[in-house]
């Protein structure tokens, strides 16, 4: 995969050079590449804002410096490359398993979409909010271009004209309002590459995170059994993997019953998953009651 950001920050993205991210950049498996979009301003100032039409605060990007950079990118005539911080590659975490097979997610295409076109996030809180099923069926793309806008955001018409040369997303990562499109690219970018096939070595690593099966995960222990007066749950030091299962299963539902009941709605849940909730819903009515 290859990942493209453009930005008025590019140091902001540096993490994307770190960590997992760095080595998959070490793997070959990732190419990102950080475009500062000022190169592609013409004045002296070397501006990419100006006052909005109709008025009101701020100032909007300008559609003459987004237009090529947009167009340069898509045409991969501008390279960047960051190179991966940390010399991972011949030291392999701890719970990488030997043989897992890299396996690819369903991918995301609409019938009367060309696939060959790159795909272009816009990041803003007027998008479609970012799930984890986007991170799964972009983590089949081959390149995938980041536009970071500032201020009050970027001129529409650069997103409407990039329709003609990529496949455009625009997307939230959450109800609230951040200074710039840098953050919420590193949060998509990094949702986006752990799911790439091979990246995570233990592939059960994602398949049993939250949302993969439309809940949320129980808690996580590990050593000592007893820390601070606190004991870990007995079952799951009991050595009974069936045992184990379930708890974590109803683990799994107790937290999202309590944290994100709407999530229950649309999740697969079998006879005893059902009557797992159903159980609590009854305890709750009773303690309501009392
Ligand atoms: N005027 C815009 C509005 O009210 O919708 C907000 C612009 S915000 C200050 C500047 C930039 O930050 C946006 O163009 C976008 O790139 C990014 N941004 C802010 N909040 C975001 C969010 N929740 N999700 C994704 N991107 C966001």
């Amino acid at each position: 995969m290859r990942l493209d950001v453009i930005t008025i920050f590019p140091e902001y993205l540096d993490p994307l050079r770190h960590a997992l991210l760095g080595k998959a950049i070490e793997q070959g498996r990732l190419e990102v590449g950080v475009h500062d979009l000022r190169q592609w301003a013409t004045d002296a100032h070397k501006s990419v804002d100006d006052s909005p039409f109709g008025g009101g605060p701020g100032m909007v990007m300008k559609p003459e410096v987004w237009g090529p950079a947009l167009d340069s990118v898509a045409a991969r005539e501008s390279a960047a490359n960051l190179e991966s911080a940390l010399p991972h590659l011949n030291r392999p975490r701890h719970d990488e398993l030997e043989g897992v097979e890299a396996q690819a997610y369903a991918v995301d295409a609409t019938a009367d979409e060309d696939s060959d076109l790159p795909l272009l996030i816009v990041p803003t809180p007027t998008g479609k909010p970012f799930s984890q099923a986007d991170a799964r069926a972009w983590s089949n793309e081959e390149h995938i271009v980041f536009a970071c806008g500032r201020y009050e955001g970027i001129d529409q018409r650069v997103v409407d004209d990039a329709a003609r040369r990529y496949r455009v997303r625009e997307v939230s990562i959450g109800d609230y309002v951040l200074i710039g499109g840098e953050v919420a690219t590193l949060v998509i970018a990094e949702a986006v590459v752990r799911l790439i096939p091979g990246v995570l070595g233990n592939k059960r690593s994602h398949e049993e995170d939250s949302f993969s099966d439309g809940l949320l995960e129980g808690p996580s222990y590990t050593k000592p059994r007893e820390w601070r007066g606190l004991a870990v749950p007995d079952v799951l030091t009991s050595g009974n993997h069936g045992l184990v299962d379930t708890w974590r299963r109803e683990q799994a539902l107790l937290r999202t019953w309590q944290r994100r009941p709407e999530l229950l709605e649309a999740a697969e849940l079998d006879k005893d998953d059902k009557a797992f909730i159903a159980q609590l819903e009854k305890e709750a009515n009773t303690q309501g009651e009392g």
